[in-house]
């Protein structure tokens, strides 16, 4: 249960750099939970209705409605000797805040039974309804893991690339290559161009005209340079 190697790919990369900065900002943390079976889900799901203790979740084993029986949830608890659970000094808050900036879901932003020493992948909505949709049982969602899922330093330069690429769409220089895409205010301009044999494009029906230059032309025109 507390093998972080069970753990979707993803959210162990997201754990090991949650670990990471909270270390950084001096708070340590340990790992509890990770992958539950449906035994143990269903074991819990007694705690508090047929067993004794308050109630824990309200998760049912063969339901498969915890996030832990995916893969895609680990809890953690206080490492630093003050006790697993003491939060006098909303030390579960300012967990959960540093796993929000990574990406993850906490939850304590449950809408039910806050769950402050949890944390899940955001991927697939809050409960596994989409999970259990889609992949009718964690079995078969294990299966298409494999090795293709992105760490997050590769997901990082993907999304980056992603970016850049659009940016450079957006910048890149528009070409008009028919008359008719001209815009009104170009279009005698051009025409007039053209007919006097001044500007002609790569063929007689490519313009072959960049915006820039058409944007020259036209002022030109107003100027009085071509009349
Ligand atoms: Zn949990």
């Amino acid at each position: 249960m507390r093998d972080i190697n069970t753990l979707h790919p993803k959210l162990q990369d997201l754990l090991y750099a949650l670990k990471a900065e909270c270390e950084k900002q001096g708070l340590k943390i340990g790992i509890s939970e990770c992958l539950r079976t449906k035994e143990e889900q269903d074991r819990l799901y007694a705690k508090g209705r047929t067993e004794k203790g308050s109630i824990v979740t309200n998760a049912k084993g063969s339901s498969y409605s915890s996030m832990h029986q995916w893969g895609v949830a680990f809890d953690f608890y206080r490492n630093d000797g003050s006790g697993a659970y003491e939060n006098g000094d909303k030390f579960f808050e300012k967990i959960g805040k540093i796993g929000k900036s990574l990406g993850l879901f906490w939850g304590g932003d449950f809408k039910s039974i806050k769950d402050l020493p949890h944390f899940q992948l955001a991927d697939w909505g809050v409960t596994p309804a989409k999970l259990k949709a889609e992949y009718k049982t964690p079995e078969n969602f294990f299966k298409t893991w494999e090795n293709n899922a992105m760490t997050v330093e590769e997901q990082r330069k993907f999304n980056a690339l992603v970016k850049q690429v659009e940016e450079l769409t957006l910048a890149k220089e528009r070409i008009y290559h028919y008359t008719k895409e001209l815009p009104d205010w170009a279009r005698p301009t051009v025409q007039k161009l053209l007919d006097r044999g001044i500007y002609s494009g790569v063929s007689d029906s490519d313009l072959d005209l960049p915006e820039t230059l058409m944007r020259v032309l036209v002022i030109n025109d107003r100027a009085g340079l071509y009349k």
